[in-house]
């Protein structure tokens, strides 16, 4: 008897030859489900361990056979139908009757590869007699079998990165096509002098200005998380006087609120305020969170206030908007997610001016977070930056 390799589908896992010699079991790979188990491929000594012809395995019906010693049988099923669940990696002993009639206590270790993939599972199964006395052993598939777990676990991360991305570039070409759209379709319009008075011609000029500020922005931020992510963004700390600032913030928003018909409040107490920061990023801060309250809210208000506290500046910009589900808090401030794609179609947007935000702030040395009552109550962003120092205002 000798070691076997016998596949249906060779090339799909790896190279376990090296192994296999070494170890008194086997490996295989399977297609799972909770009422099936049918080995695609199987390595080692199948063979050897069992005294039974590789074939045997690979019909599927080995663990259900006389094989299992009687006691193991139910339990090995139930541990098979967990593995198709997927909350495995995990180990079960039990005990098989080889050809010559001898038991023998074996360890099997499954871990399910990707749900993706139909249920595939990588297990192992060794012998473990002797195996104090051995080098070989479950030590070596344990160790093999962590070592393909953390690559495992690595590769769902990078087909979830993945998938982030696609959706991002599904949704940010179409952030940038709608208002390049928009532009192309006014232009068109004047060009073609389809317009009937002066008056209109000023609508369709303005729409076109309009759209053309919105690309603007979301290229902007585009380039500033490229820009973040490859540690290239600079930023610059001088003492900024936050009354002035709050004044611009108001200034940028009163058209937008009145439009809505919102209250818009901004306001930093009597006493002047003076922050540690970079004034152009503490802006685009500003403006990106005060812009998603005005953009998330269609009755009440918002509010933008600063007041210094324990050597740190505290910003808070309230609104009575669409609110935030307290289980979605942990996606807020993730790259290329939106909590709900169809609303934010509705309202426009790149996605990433908070986690942009989250950035700036903490480049800045302060940090940022959210509170919402739930949906339809409102959100609170708040975020600090270092106060500049007392002795030099
Ligand atoms: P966007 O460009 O989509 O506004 P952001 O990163 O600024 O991107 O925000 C990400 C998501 O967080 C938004 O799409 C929205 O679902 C949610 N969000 C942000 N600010 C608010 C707010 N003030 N009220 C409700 N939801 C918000």
């Amino acid at each position: 008897m000798r070691n076997s390799k016998y596949s249906e589908e060779s090339g799909t896992q790896p190279d376990w030859s090296a192994l296999s010699g070494q170890i008194p079991g086997f490996m295989y790979v399977a297609q799972v489900t909770s009422s099936e188990f049918r080995p695609l491929n199987c390595i080692g000594g199948f063979e050897k361990l069992t005294g039974f012809p590789v074939t045997d395995f690979m019909r599927g019906d080995f663990f259900r056979s006389d094989v299992v010693s009687r006691r193991d049988r139910v339990p090995l099923r139930k541990f098979r139908a967990r593995a198709a669940s997927g909350s495995l990696p995990a180990s079960i002993r039990y005990e098989i009757v080889t050809r010559e009639g001898n038991t023998l206590e074996v360890e099997e270790k499954v871990t399910l590869l990707s749900t993706a993939d139909g249920g595939k599972a990588i297990g192992g199964i060794v012998s473990l007699a002797g195996e104090a006395s051995g080098p070989t052993i479950s030590g070596i598939l344990g160790k093999d079998m962590h070592r393909y777990e953390e690559l495992e676990k690595l590769n769902r991360h990078l087909l979830e990165v993945n998938q982030l991305k696609d959706e991002f570039l599904a949704n940010t070409s179409h952030e940038l096509r709608t208002p390049l759209n928009s532009i192309i379709g006014f232009l068109t319009l004047i060009t073609e002098g389809y317009y009937e008075s002066v008056e209109e011609l000023k609508i369709f000029t303005r729409n076109a200005l309009e759209s053309s500020y919105h690309l603007l922005n979301v290229i902007n931020d585009l380039l500033d998380i490229s820009r973040i992510e490859s540690g290239k963004m600079q930023i610059q700390i001088e003492k900024v006087y936050v009354n002035e600032l709050l004044d611009q913030v108001y200034e940028t928003f009163k058209v937008q609120a009145d439009e809505k018909g919102l209250n818009l409040e901004v306001a930093a107490g009597e006493n002047p305020v003076y922050g540690a920061a970079d004034v152009r990023k503490l802006k685009q801060v500003l403006i990106n969170l005060a812009g998603n309250a005005i953009k998330f809210t269609s009755e009440g208000g918002v509010s933008v206030s600063a007041v210094s506290r324990d050597g740190q500046i505290e910003f808070r910009i309230t609104d009575t908007g669409i609110g935030i589900p307290k289980d979605k808090y942990d996606k807020l401030f993730q790259k290329f997610i939106q909590l709900d794609g169809s609303a934010t179609r509705r309202f426009g947007g790149s996605g990433l001016g908070l986690v942009i935000s989250k950035h700036l702030v903490e480049m800045m040395g302060g940090h940022i977070d959210v509170e919402s009552k739930g949906t339809g109550l409102g959100t609170t962003v708040f975020f600090t930056i270092p106060k500049w120092p007392k002795e030099e205002t």
